[in-house]
């Protein structure tokens, strides 16, 4: 069979051309990413032999084999693993099948750029190349950080339970070649042809560090070949043991470190590093990690968690529905039972009894462990809380049990505190007389400070807890309260704000004064909220005086018992069009403004057929959708009215 070509995947070479050329720091690391990838060849074929015990008749010691050429300066990763077919070949060392990877792609390439610029401004030490290797990290170009060392990769190939053996080869520069090969026996030797500086790696000291600084943790020998010559031998570099079954005490942070780079394909420090070991009704060893960076794929839509499972040692599958819900799977890292069967199934993921308790016993750690720092160290929770506070809070409506444990871990901004309050500190400073938790939802915590909404709360000295997740909005409706204290729309109607702050002693008699004051303005302009009404009919659910406005003439709330409007506008967004309109609100206008004054003044005395008064009714409705950044209703009809009104004001 003739040689093919093949051109890499467009992001492919774009990637290829990253590494080379702006990736200057750390380029050892090439050696930990293709030992990392033989070890997982070596899992996925201990796993698949599991059913199929004749893929390694004959061989069933996995090993990682490094091998020195200093003639032909080459430096070669061999293993014994899976191997790869012709098709693997094109499909994994030609393009990034991971999704969401095109607008990654750019990412990096944009950022890339931007330490190009820096790079020309001084020198930028470290931190703006950690930034690269973080995200070339978590894309997973694993295999193509070789190019940063090499002229030439060779990989010479041969798929477990297959005869034919391959030969994929390339320069890095846009185009690949497979040819047929001969290679005894199943697995793979990726053959690197160092370029000219890179000679260090054909010192067998230098690997061996390497080695025992990034891949220490790799559960299966990394063995360095002997040269033979002077009766040099082969050399195991690594302990050889799974990490995670050595006594913690032996474990540095950088083991650690690196065995979560290694699960998580990240060059982040992990955050949070939790070894556990239970023994009970299901015994299993856990090495979990929690980022301190935000993995890119964290909001997919699949919502996999990816912590990998282990039967007895033996990898069994990093896609395990079974193992961390859905609002976990910002974790990384490793289970392994020895009380699970060897054999299980991709059914049983979902079913299995065990697989559940292990899965409610790791949700109950985690979520003490975050307990625990959110009390002792809050500052670095602010930092796990901004990162994925917003993915835990999915755990509210979708798994009740947990439901307390995780309100304990909830922080929120609020109108009236710096940094992040959790709802037991909110609790603590309702005032005398509140029952009930205020919070409002919006884009930006600025937009929401902004509102009108919360002029009342403010004057009162009520505090507000601000939240910008689309998820508030769908957790709320769905939890309620916290501990008896019902959750409060800021923005619905009734919103009580009078009966606050009445029974303390203080100024009792002024805020009663006040009261009636209010009450007595409310009563005042009844005349202009029935021409109101009768103006704006169906396009409102209902005008009323309002208590929580102090400056503002007008704002609109959203009726009690109704749908919270951000939530209805997010839920209609993906509807067709032309569906039904947004349910209608209630304008809320404010007795102590000069303006309503003037036209409750006017709608005393005219004949209710006035109108300016109509005029105005729907001026001051689209003034107040222009102010939460609505479109007002009909803007032909707008125009119209504004020019009404200002030409009445110009006719003295
Ligand atoms: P990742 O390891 O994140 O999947 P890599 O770029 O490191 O990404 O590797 C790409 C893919 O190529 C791997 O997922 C694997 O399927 C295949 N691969 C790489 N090296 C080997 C190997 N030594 N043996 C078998 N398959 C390999
Ligand atoms: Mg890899």
């Amino acid at each position: 069979m003739a040689q093919e070509k093949f051109t890499f995947q467009a992001e492919v070479s774009k990637l290829l051309d990253i590494v080379a050329h702006s990736l200057y720091s750390q380029k050892e690391i090439f050696l930990r990413e293709l030992i990392s990838n033989a070890s997982d060849a070596c899992d996925k074929l201990r796993y698949a032999a599991l059913t199929e015990p004749k893929l390694i008749d004959g061989d069933s010691e996995f090993r990682v084999t490094l091998s020195i050429d200093k003639k032909a300066k080459t430096l070669t990763v061999s293993d014994n693993g899976t191997g790869m077919g012709h098709d693997d070949l094109t499909d994994l060392l030609g393009t990034i099948a991971r999704s969401g990877t095109q607008a990654f792609a750019e990412q990096i390439a944009a950022e890339a750029e931007a330490t190009k610029d820096k790079k020309g401004k001084g020198k930028g030490k470290g931190k703006d190349k950690d930034a690269d290797m973080s995200l070339i990290g978590q894309f997973g170009v694993g295999f193509y950080s070789a190019f940063m060392v090499a002229d030439k990769v060779d990989v010479r190939t041969r798929k477990a339970g297959e005869d034919k053996a391959w030969l994929w080869s390339s320069d890095g520069r846009g185009e690949f070649t497979i040819d047929e090969a001969e290679r005894d026996g199943r697995g793979t030797d990726v053959i690197i042809h160092l370029s000219k500086k890179e000679e260090e790696y054909l010192e067998p000291l230098r690997l061996e560090t390497i080695v025992k600084q990034h891949s220490d943790h790799i559960s299966i020998p990394i063995v360095l070949k002997g040269s033979g010559e002077d009766g040099e031998e082969d050399r195991t570099l690594n302990t050889a043991s799974a990490l995670w079954t050595r006594p913690k005490k032996d474990i540095s942070a950088e083991q650690y470190k690196e065995f979560y780079s290694h699960v998580s394909h990240a060059f982040d420090e992990p955050w949070l590093t939790l070894h556990n070991s239970v023994e009970g009704m299901v015994s299993y060893t856990s090495l979990l990690f929690i980022p301190s960076a935000q993995p890119f794929d964290l909001f997919h839509p699949d919502r996999k968690a990816q912590v990998k499972l282990y039967v007895k040692r033996v990898f069994i599958t990093d896609d395990c529905e079974g193992l961390m819900p859905p609002y976990l799977r910002f974790m990384r890292g490793i289970v392994d039972s020895e009380d699970l069967p060897l054999n299980i199934s991709r059914e049983m993921f979902q079913h299995n009894p065990l697989l559940a308790k292990i899965r409610s016993g790791l949700a109950k750690r985690i979520m003490g462990e975050l307990k625990k720092k959110a009390e002792k160290k809050p500052d670095e929770y602010a930092e796990f809380w901004e990162n994925f506070g917003s993915v835990l809070k999915e755990g509210l409506y979708e798994e009740p049990e947990n439901r307390e444990r995780i309100l304990a871990l909830t922080r929120f901004k609020s109108t009236t505190q710096e940094g992040l309050s959790s709802l037991e500190d909110y609790v603590s400073r309702m005032k005398t007389g509140q029952d009930v938790i205020y919070y409002m939802t919006g884009d930006s915590v600025e937009a929401m400070q902004a509102s009108a909404h919360l002029e009342g709360f403010k004057s009162k000295g009520v505090e507000v807890l601000l939240m910008t997740d689309p998820v508030d909005d769908f957790w709320i409706p769905s939890v309620g309260e916290y501990e008896g204290k019902e959750f409060k729309s800021a923005t619905r109607a009734g919103a009580d704000l009078d009966k606050i702050g009445k029974d303390g002693k203080k100024d009792k008699k002024k805020d009663d004064a006040k009261d009636t004051d209010k009450s007595k303005a409310a009563g005042e302009i009844e005349p202009l909220l029935a021409q109101f009404k009768v103006a704006l009919g169906d396009a409102v659910k209902d005008v009323r005086a309002s208590e929580r406005l102090t400056e503002s003439p007008v704002c609109l709330v959203t009726g009690e018992g109704d749908m919270d409007a951000r939530l209805e506008k997010m839920l209609k967004q993906n509807r067709p069009a032309g569906g039904p309109d947004l349910t209608p609100r209630v304008l809320e206008i404010n007795p102590g403004h000069a303006l309503i004054k003037g036209l409750n003044a006017r709608a005393k005395t005219g004949d209710g057929q006035d109108s300016l008064i109509a005029d105005a009714a729907y001026l001051l409705l689209d003034q107040a959708r222009i102010i939460e950044g609505e479109p007002v209703g009909d803007p032909q009809a707008f125009s119209r009215r504004l020019s009404a009104v200002m030409e009445s004001g110009l006719k003295v």
